[in-house]
Parts: structure tokens; C-alpha cells; sequence
């Protein structure tokens, strides 16, 4: 039995699919004469082989996406079959007597250094799928087998080293049961997705790529963190029997979903759901979100190969705002960068990314971005209750640069007769020891603030939230921590606004009657936690929860603040 960090709850049964890529090494002894023409040959066959399998996908990403999406195949093969490429690595093989898997590395490296050093970005993105290609071309020729997660046909639990935003946004979950990786921590965005698509999952194993092979018969249990390989056809029974325990559980959960969340002295405390995209919302009627306490907007942005147009974001937020028919929907812009990339903008190698060109400093930079998405959600805004949010704040600076140019986009729209809610709100994300320690002034500038305890416990600790290595060290129920968190909620208060915790933080059981306690008004989290988080705040006395959250606030180590809450808890069977 094998354990790790349980990233998403549930239990599944199935075969693994390892999912390990093997490294390109190119063969760079030279051919003798006689051999040049089985090179070109290994060169055409792979080339047939990769036309075969890009029409494949192709054909996958029209069911999944539309005609229009898929269509980018098309300039895939075509870049593929291109003569002068077909030509210049045929001249290559003959004249230098190297391998084809040689001249097609050479060649495509050739196109992309000429492609990059070019200033247009459409030509710039070029070099990444020529980068693609070349890869598959190479892979076929030495025929290392290709594994697309997108296009899996049989039922498997997927076993890998680690798992990028971006490719959890492409895999098809209908096949994909579970995942277990080396890598990860809780907080991820790979975990926090697979929650969303309440996929079973756990990272940060350490080692799982070691010690399973494929096609091993495994039980994924992260309910209680163990992993089983080959196990007994007794202990598959004794499973099936806590699946079917576990099912009636959530059930009889989900039942109570339309609960108000009120402590029993009458404090209401608004429960929303965290969303990346529209299919998420169906998920939050399903468990009973009161409202959208964070849209992490990026998630349209990844998994495609260019940016998405005003319109068609118009389009997917409008969708989301008449879905959620009248709630509110926190709608943050786009938080690319730190572990979340996307293949057709250039980013550039940093050192530290989560430090780095991420979040509301992308945005900053590429204006137009940031003035699509804006419009965007302007016009959407007619359609439901919007505020926007922006991600990573660290400075009074840029709150006022981001007003001005909401302030400018709203005139536009106005001179343009479009229609829009011109009362939207405006909030950030405090997830920053900085923005923290600032927000007697931010709260002057905003009308809300929503804790991002993800980013805040990973920037007040310095502790990297996707390393399992340090994962211990990884607390946002640290007293560093729980002090800002009051402070901000103080200091929102004081100028009448209100602050909500859309992090993991706020779908902690054993936290929430000191949040509550601390004064939160809004909690958002994955759909799945509402109910039994909705269910907790019930039995709470608010008034009782102020003494302890003042008792909490006096304590120095993590481990005395566990103790008191969990006598708090257990006193009040809230757990
Ligand atoms: C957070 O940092 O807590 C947060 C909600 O944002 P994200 O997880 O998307 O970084
Ligand atoms: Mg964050």
C-alpha cells in the first residue's frame, strides 16, 4: 500500500496507464552510403504515421470543441507535408550522411530560431507548433510511443510524474478515472481541478511511477489515502463495499444542499462555488452554491493554441451569468503564469515563476489582454451580477492603474451605447503578505476582498504549494497566517466592506469555526464541500466562535491551534 497527498476525494478500481514519456535521443553517428535510403524512408513513414494520427485528434477535437477549433489541424498538416521542409531534409541526409531523426532535428531547430527572433507574435506562435511537430515526427521515426491523454479509449487510473494545469484541461475524464502522480501538493491547480471534475486523485507520491507498471490492476482510495496495487480479490470486495458507503454518504449530502449556511445565533454566511469554467456551474447548482465566490477565468485561456477573442469570452461569461440567474459571480481576470502556462504565448524561462511574470502583472504588461477580457466581462455584465476581481495584488500602484483603465473601457462602452452593469463592483484577491499588510489602504479603493490562502499561506511561509517535499511545511493555519487573515477582515470591516476566503482554507472542516469566529462573510470552494461545509456552520454559535478565534489569535505554533480547534470541534460535534 502506497500513500501520498489525497487531492481529490473518492474511490476507483482499474488498470493503470503509466504515462511516461520517453526522452528523444537523437542518433548522431553518421550513415554509411548505403544506408541514406532507408533514412529518407523512416523519414516518410514516420511522416505518414504522424498525418495519420494528427487527422485522429483532429477528429477527437471536432467532437469535443466544433469544426472551427479542430480546424487548426489542418495548418498542422499542412506545416507537416511542406515541400521545401520534405526537401531540405532529404538534401540534408544525402549530403551529410546523417540520420533522418538528425536532419529533421537540425531542420526544425533551424525554422524555430529563425521564427523566434521575429517580432510578430503570430509567426513567434508558429515556432511552437513547429516545435510540436518536429516532436512527433522525431518520436515516430524512433518509435517512442505517443501517449495522448486526450484520446485514451479504454478505462484507465493514470500514473505519472506530474501533471501540468493545461494537460488535466485536455484529458478526457470519461476514460480517465483517477490520477496519482510523484508530484503535487494539495493546492495545485491540477488538484484543485480534479476536485472541481470530481475526479479521485492523489499527488505528491513521491515515487508512484516507480512502483507500478502498466496495466497493474490498482484500487485509488483518497478518501483515506492509500493506494492498493494488485490487491486481493478480497480486498476489492471489502472496497467496493466503502464505494458504495461512500456513494450513499455523498448523497444523503448532497440532499441537504439547499441549507442555508446560518450559525445557530443567526449569522448567515454566504457559500460559493469556485469555477473555471460554465460546466463547473452545473456542479454548483448540484451541491447548492449560493453564488460564484471565484471564476478563474484562465481556465478558457489554456488547453486551445491561440488567445480567445473578446466576443467569444463575451459568450462564455455571458453563459455563465445566465446559468447562475441573478447571483453573484466573482469574476477574476486571467491568472496565467507560476504553474499555469500557455502553449501560444512566449513566456520567458524564469528562475521562480510563482515570483515571476504571473497574475495581474501579465496582464499590466500585455494591456490588450487585460482590455479584451475587461470589455468582455463589461458586456456580460448585462447579462447577470458580475464583479470583477483582480489576482496578486501587491500595491496601491496598480489598483489605481487597473481603475483608470476600467474607468477608460467603461467610457468607450458608454460613447458606444452598450449596454453594461455600471455599478459593478470591484475586488481583489488578497494573496500576498504584502497586500495583507497594506489593506487598511486597499480597502479605501475597493469594495471587497476575497483571501486567496492558497497563494497567501505559500508567499507568507515561502513554501512552495505545489512541493511535496515541504508539504509539511505548507500550513495555512499558521499563526503567520491566521494573523493576516484577521487583519484583513478587520480592516475591511472598518470601512464597511466585506472579505470572503476563496482558497482551500475556506472548505477546511476543522477551520471553518475560526474563520467563522474570525468574522468572514463569504466562503468559496470546489462544489463538492458545500453541503458538509453548510452543514458545520449550522451547528456553530457565532458567538462562541469569536472567543475561540480570540484564544487562536494568542497562540504561537501550529500545533496548540489544531489542539484548541479540535476540542472546539469536537466539544460541538461539528466534525
Ligand atoms: C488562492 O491563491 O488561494 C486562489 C484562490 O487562487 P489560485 O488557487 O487560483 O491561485
Ligand atoms: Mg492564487
Amino acid at each position: 500500500m502506497i500513500s501520498g497527498i489525497p487531492a481529490s476525494p473518492g474511490i476507483v478500481f482499474g488498470k493503470a496507464l503509466l504515462f511516461k514519456e520517453k526522452k528523444i535521443k537523437i542518433n548522431l553517428k553518421k550513415i554509411s552510403k548505403k544506408n541514406i535510403n532507408i533514412e529518407i524512408k523512416k523519414f516518410f513513414q514516420a511522416r505518414e504515421k504522424s498525418k495519420k494520427q494528427l487527422k485522429e485528434i483532429q477528429h477527437q477535437a471536432k467532437k469535443k470543441f466544433g469544426k472551427e477549433k479542430a480546424s487548426i489541424f489542418d495548418s498542422h498538416i499542412l506545416i507537416l507535408e511542406d515541400e521545401e521542409l520534405e526537401k531540405e531534409i532529404i538534401s540534408l541526409i544525402k549530403k551529410k550522411f546523417i540520420t533522418s531523426d538528425y536532419a529533421v532535428e537540425k531542420i526544425v531547430q533551424e525554422q524555430i530560431t529563425s521564427l523566434e527572433k521575429l517580432q510578430d507574435e503570430y509567426l513567434k506562435n508558429r515556432a511552437i507548433d513547429i516545435r510540436d511537430i518536429g516532436n512527433r515526427l522525431l518520436k515516430n521515426i524512433l518509435n517512442i510511443p505517443i501517449i495522448d491523454l486526450n484520446n485514451i479509449q479504454k478505462k484507465i487510473i493514470l500514473i505519472t510524474k506530474d501533471l501540468t494545469p493545461s494537460q488535466t484541461a485536455q484529458m478526457n475524464f470519461k476514460k480517465i478515472l483517477g490520477f496519482i502522480t510523484d508530484l503535487g501538493g494539495k493546492t495545485s491547480h491540477t488538484s484543485i481541478m480534479a476536485r472541481s471534475l470530481e475526479i479521485p486523485a492523489i499527488v505528491g507520491t513521491g515515487n508512484i511511477t516507480k512502483k507500478i507498471n502498466n496495466n497493474d490492476y490498482i484500487i485509488l482510495n483518497s478518501i483515506n489515502n492509500e493506494i492498493i496495487i494488485n490487491p486481493s480479490k478480497k480486498q476489492i470486495t471489502q472496497f467496493k463495499i466503502i464505494q458504495e458507503k461512500n456513494f450513499k454518504k455523498q448523497k444523503k449530502l448532497i440532499s441537504l444542499k439547499n441549507i442555508q449556511a446560518i450559525t445557530k445565533d443567526g449569522k448567515k454566511i454566504k457559500i460559493g462555488a469556485n469555477i473555471g469554467n460554465y460546466a463547473d456551474t452545473i456542479g454548483s447548482k448540484k451541491y447548492g452554491a449560493e453564488c460564484i465566490g471565484l471564476y478563474r477565468t484562465e481556465f478558457l485561456f489554456m488547453g486551445r493554441n491561440n488567445f480567445p477573442s473578446e466576443e467569444e469570452q463575451f459568450l462564455a461569461y455571458k453563459k455563465v451569468a445566465q446559468k447562475m440567474n441573478g447571483k453573484h459571480i466573482i469574476i477574476r481576470t486571467m491568472d496565467i503564469g507560476g504553474d499555469k502556462n500557455l502553449s501560444y504565448m512566449n513566456f520567458p524561462k524564469e528562475e521562480n515563476p510563482f515570483l515571476g511574470w504571473r497574475a495581474i502583472r501579465v496582464s499590466i504588461d500585455k494591456i490588450k489582454i487585460l482590455h479584451d477580457q475587461i470589455k468582455a466581462i463589461l458586456r456580460a455584465s448585462a447579462f447577470g451580477k458580475f464583479k470583477i476581481m483582480f489576482p496578486m495584488i501587491i500595491s496601491i500602484e496598480e489598483i489605481h492603474f487597473l481603475k483608470n483603465e476600467l474607468q477608460k473601457i467603461k467610457k468607450k462602452l458608454k460613447k458606444n451605447k452598450i449596454n453594461f452593469d455600471e455599478k459593478i463592483e470591484l475586488g481583489i484577491m488578497i494573496e500576498t503578505p504584502s497586500s495583507a499588510i497594506i489593506s487598511k489602504y486597499l480597502a479605501k479603493e475597493v469594495d471587497f476582498f476575497s483571501i486567496g490562502t492558497n497563494d497567501l499561506t505559500q508567499y507568507t511561509l515561502a513554501v512552495d504549494r505545489g512541493n511535496e517535499i515541504i508539504s509539511d511545511l505548507y500550513q495555512p493555519m499558521s499563526p503567520a497566517v491566521l494573523y493576516l487573515i484577521k487583519k484583513v477582515i478587520k480592516e475591511s470591516h472598518k470601512k464597511n466592506k466585506w472579505t470572503g476566503i476563496c482558497g482551500e482554507l475556506a472548505s477546511n472542516e476543522q477551520a471553518i469555526s475560526l474563520l467563522i469566529g474570525m468574522g468572514i462573510d463569504e466562503l468559496s470552494m470546489s462544489s463538492i464541500s458545500i453541503p458538509i461545509i453548510k452543514n458545520i456552520i449550522r451547528k456553530i454559535s457565532f458567538k462562541k466562535a469569536k472567543i475561540l478565534a480570540k484564544k487562536v489569535l494568542q497562540k504561537s505554533t501550529v500545533s496548540e491551534i489544531k489542539t484548541l480547534l479540535n476540542k472546539f470541534n469536537t466539544e460541538h460535534h461539528l466534525l
